[in-house]
């Protein structure tokens, strides 16, 4: 983007403050422009009004990301690589999480092709409210007979409707996959100095995104992606090499470093999203436990810095999970607390005679809670209290956790202690203990102090419910 200030875009801007994006002014629009909580096309007469059509290119261009955006595959499954602004996700956010491409490859009989792509289709963990998923499935060509090549793509078409990168270094190989995938739009992996011609063809008569690859050599690269764009190629990936040990690893980090470096502050040659390769690690390891943990951590390192797109191997949950994990923390928006909804959730099935446990709406310490009860299989319902995001202990210090927001909760909720249970009787959290008195008097509530982490919750309940005061 570079635009450095919601004054710089308010000037393109129609100005007349509708208030048909939502907002009040436009110079309010303007700053969500900036952290890009709103699209330009959010400004209705932006798109409608043609007086405003030549502001409205320039303003898109000004606020393009600095890394160009790349979208693999079609429909809803599409991935979105890049796009970023930053090097540092506290100064804005890191936009599009880093795709997990997972490979299969053109020898492998038809059973146990299909079996692994639904393995990686199927693949989900639930964290915080979502399910953790992978990506796209990476085909190789280790025949690099092109029938061969084509029937494996067609199977993984036929099986999944996950995104696709086809791999080959032979143009012919990759020609006969997108005879089968063209219109699926997948990634082609890879052009390099030997075969950019008959690559940049391809890329052209099918419109694909394609990946550019020179091993340590940034300057290749550089030229390689250089050459695709002065052809009019604006879908570029760039894999500078995924070296997975010793100092190779070391420079292969540096690179990585050098090129959003440079692609951030405005070098447009290499501003695009950066492949790396962690299943290069079963090139160094024979042993497949010791292969998936350097791919993993390889992946670790550079979920971090600075990966948009990775080609993996290992499907074994003890390498899926912490990849996933760390992938997901690097890419959640250090602006807004991850939260639920506020209201009166239920655990299990509850009646008049379960307790009724209060928390925070910050969806790490809900989902805590929630999970501790469910597991020891308690019957209750939780008040989930909108805190903005806050866990319980920094909630009470900054007045989000207070007695009338209590209230409000159980009020919009609809939900009456004295008709709905029997003890009307609340459990605040260990570290809300302070607000014990003035919940009583809010509420007109009996009021008991849980344990201060959830895990004791059900032992607690054990000796501390049901009340003897109702
Ligand atoms: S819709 Fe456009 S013109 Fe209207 S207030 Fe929003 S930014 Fe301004």
């Amino acid at each position: 983007m570079k635009l450095n200030s919601p004054l710089e875009a308010y000037k393109y801007l129609p100005g007349t403050n509708c208030g048909e994006c939502g907002e009040t002014t436009c110079m309010a629009f303007a700053s969500h422009l900036i952290d890009r909580s709103y699209k330009l096309t959010d400004c209705k007469p932006m798109v409608k009004v043609n007086k405003y059509s030549k502001k409205f290119d320039v303003l898109k261009q000004l606020l393009a990301p600095e890394i160009h955006e790349v979208e693999i595959g079609v429909g809803e499954r599409a991935v979105k690589i890049g796009g970023d602004d930053v090097l540092f996700r506290h100064k804005l956010t890191f936009f599009n999480k880093t795709a997990l491409a997972y490979d299969v490859w053109d020898t492998m009989d038809e059973k146990d092709l299909v079996e692994r792509i639904k393995k990686i289709d199927d693949f989900k963990k639930f964290y915080v409210g979502e399910f953790l998923t992978l990506d796209m499935i990476a085909v190789r060509s280790t025949s690099n007979d092109p029938e061969k090549f084509a029937a494996t793509v067609k199977k993984v078409i036929d099986t999944t409707d996950m995104p696709m990168v086809l791999c080959s270094f032979n143009p012919a190989v990759l020609r006969a996959g997108l005879d089968e995938a063209a219109d699926k739009k997948p990634l082609i992996y890879a052009a390099n100095q030997d075969n950019w011609q008959e690559v940049a063809e391809l890329v052209q008569e099918y419109d694909v995104a394609v990946t550019v690859f020179a091993p340590n050599d940034l300057d290749l690269l550089k030229s390689l992606a250089g050459t695709f764009s002065g052809m009019g190629i604006k879908d570029i990936v760039l894999d500078p090499g995924t070296f997975p040990t010793g100092k190779e690893l070391k420079t292969t980090f540096n690179n990585f470093l050098k090129i959003r470096r440079a692609g951030i502050n405005g070098d447009h040659d290499i501003a695009f999203p950066i492949m790396t390769v962690p299943m290069t690690a079963w090139m160094v390891y024979d042993d497949d436990v010791s292969a998936s943990y350097w791919e993993t951590v390889i992946a670790s390192i550079f979920s971090v810095r600075y990966g948009d797109i990775m080609i993996l191997h290992s499907i074994e949950p003890y390498a899926l999970l912490p990849q996933l994990h760390i992938r997901d923390t690097i890419y959640t928006d250090p602006r807004t607390p991850v939260t639920v909804d506020p209201g009166v959730m239920e655990v299990g099935s509850p009646d008049a005679n379960s307790p009724v446990i209060v928390t925070t709406n910050f969806a790490l310490t809900y989902y805590t809670v929630e999970s501790d009860l469910a597991s020891s299989k308690v019957d209750c319902y939780i008040l989930v209290v909108d805190t903005e995001g806050i866990g319980v202990e920094a909630a009470v210090a900054g007045g989000q956790l207070t007695a009338e927001k209590i209230k409000r909760d159980f009020e919009a909720a609809e939900f009456d202690l004295k008709t709905r249970t029997n003890y009307n009787t609340v459990i605040l959290p260990g570290l809300a203990a302070r607000l014990q008195g003035d919940v009583e008097d809010v509420l007109g509530a009996n009021v008991l102090i849980g344990s201060a982490d959830s895990g004791r919750l059900p032992g607690w309940l054990e000796t501390n419910w049901p009340p003897t005061k109702k």
